[in-house]
């Protein structure tokens, strides 16, 4: 396809986000999916080019053979197409609605008119029909092995990790310490982005038919002890995410009414789904002028569930400057495009502030009040990087409600890190070898847990390829 020069006459087309003004009224799913003849004439615009970009090294850390699938999908090969898609796409109803997309920055339609095939929605669209059509179904392995897997955690990586090992007939249990599985797709990335019934439990769902075991409400480390999974299984993955927030020690910080971005999203998320909440504290950004500290991703997840929650007014801080409109010398294509963007909860409102740095919170009887800035430039020199407050550039910002979204340190520690002896890397998050084995002989790592916080896709892409490994080392304890 595409070789009739589709690519120079027809333009990149999405189908139309709900509008901003109402969306924000309810937590329902923001972006459509695009029918089949969007779907068919955007597939036809992929060059097939002689080198796709899209799913090597710079783009699809699955390595989705994704020219493959732009092919059957014009020729209107919807279940050759699904079929070639789950060669290697573990769960594409996940990555179709929340990848970012790394396969669009260096797909060669970007580099040539700034208009990358729509890859991402043809993912949702193939997703979506085998789902319907009963091509994607539970597959139960025909044989079962006689060796036992406990993985802990149910985040993307611990659900594909279980796919695979149980795909390869282990018997397979996961550990999760909240009360639903799924991790961040459950907990952390907001119900309007991505449907936690339809979407996340579907596939549990699927997982549990195949066999696999989820004990959820179960905290290893706390309710059942490592040692105890060494002795009971043959194999241990650990898939834990990176869970532990940055913090901003500054004065003020103890006051009522700052909190972590999670503490905030999973509350969220846990009040959809009608699970108990701690009644101690009240998060809610209800008629509250918000302040969100980090201008990433998870703060534009706050944004828009402020919004939600029906905010008075958000305002969300960067330290760093906005970054460039276009792709910077230093930044050539096919890398991902680092410049500026604007999230679609950016979109529904808010007042973004770059170059500022929080300095003091504030306020009467233990409430936030408000927070004390300054502005910074930032340098970078052969030193590193750090940020130069500018002279008499102080100012206040009225908050009744903090979040602070400025990154993850690695892993949470917890007892298990002492039981199995854990050795960590220098960013603190938990180290494997080429095996993706830890320091502890057959305590296996995915996901977050290795690479600190990132994508769903990286963290399937590392679970897929620890269960191969872990797949290897119960056929080498074979006896
Ligand atoms: C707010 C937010 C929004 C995001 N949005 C996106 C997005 O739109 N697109 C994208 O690609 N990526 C997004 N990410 C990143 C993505 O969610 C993560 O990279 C991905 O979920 C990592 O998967 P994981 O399985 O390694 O870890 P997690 O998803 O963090 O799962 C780890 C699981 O382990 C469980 N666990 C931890 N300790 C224990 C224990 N001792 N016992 C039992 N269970 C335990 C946790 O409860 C959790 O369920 C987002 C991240 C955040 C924080
Ligand atoms: S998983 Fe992400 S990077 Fe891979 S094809 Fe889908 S959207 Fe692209």
């Amino acid at each position: 396809m595409g070789s009739a020069g589709e690519f120079k006459t027809i333009p990149r087309e999405v189908p139309t986000s709900r509008d901003p003004k109402t969306r924000v009224k309810d937590f329902n799913e923001i972006h459509p999916t695009a029918n089949d003849e969007l779907a068919k004439t955007q597939a036809i615009r992929c060059m097939e080019c002689g080198i796709p970009y899209c799913h090597d090294d710079f783009g699809c850390p699955l390595e989705n053979l994704i020219p493959e699938w732009n092919h059957l999908v014009g020729l209107g090969k919807w279940e050759e197409a699904v079929e070639r898609m789950l060669e290697t796409d573990t769960f594409p109803e996940f990555t179709g609605k929340i990848c970012p997309a790394p396969c669009e920055g260096s797909c060669t339609m970007g580099h040539y008119n700034d208009q990358p095939v729509t890859i991402r929605q043809i993912e949702l669209v193939l997703a979506d029909k085998g789902f319907e059509n009963g091509w994607i179904k539970p597959q139960p392995p025909l044989q079962r092995t006689d060796k036992k897997v406990a993985i802990i955690g149910s985040g993307p990586a611990g659900l594909a990790a279980a796919f695979y090992l149980n795909r390869s007939g282990h018997n397979v249990t996961i550990y999760e310490k909240e009360k639903r599985a799924g991790g961040l797709l459950t907990y952390g990335i907001p119900n309007y982005k991505l449907d936690k019934i339809e979407i996340v439990l579907r596939r549990i769902q699927f997982l549990e038919k195949e066999g696999i075991v989820f004990k959820t409400n179960v905290d290893i480390g706390e309710d059942i002890s490592g040692k105890y999974l060494k002795k009971h299984f043959d194999a241990i993955v650990i898939a834990i995410g990176a869970e532990h927030p940055r913090d901003l020690p500054i004065k003020g910080r103890d006051i009522d009414g700052v909190h972590y971005a999670m503490e905030f999203l999973s509350r969220q998320s846990k009040t959809l789904a009608g699970e108990s909440l701690p009644n101690d504290i009240d998060i809610s950004a209800k008629g509250k002028t918000v302040v969100i500290i980090g201008g990433g991703d998870t703060g534009s997840d706050c944004l828009g569930t402020s919004h939600r929650q029906g905010a008075k007014e958000i305002i969300q801080l960067e330290i760093t400057p906005p970054p460039p409109e276009a792709r910077a010398e230093s930044n050539p294509w096919p890398n991902w495009p680092l410049i500026y963007r604007t999230s679609s909860s950016q979109k529904e409102g808010c007042d973004r502030q770059f170059n500022v740095m929080t300095k003091e919170f504030f306020g009467d009887n233990g409430k936030v009040e408000g927070i004390r800035c300054v502005k910074v430039e930032m340098i970078i020199d052969e030193k590193g990087m750090r940020f130069d407050e500018v002279p008499n550039s102080d100012f206040e910002i009225k908050a009744d409600l903090v979040l602070l979204a400025m990154g993850f340190l690695g892993p949470k520690k917890n007892k298990i890190f002492e039981e199995f002896d854990l050795e960590l890397d220098a960013r603190s998050n938990i180290k494997v070898n080429d095996q993706m084995m830890t320091s502890a002989d057959g305590v296996f790592c995915s996901g977050d847990a290795t690479t600190g916080q990132s994508l769903v896709v990286r963290a399937i892409a590392s679970a897929k390829n620890c269960a191969s490994k872990v797949d290897a080392y119960l056929a080498s304890i074979t006896v």
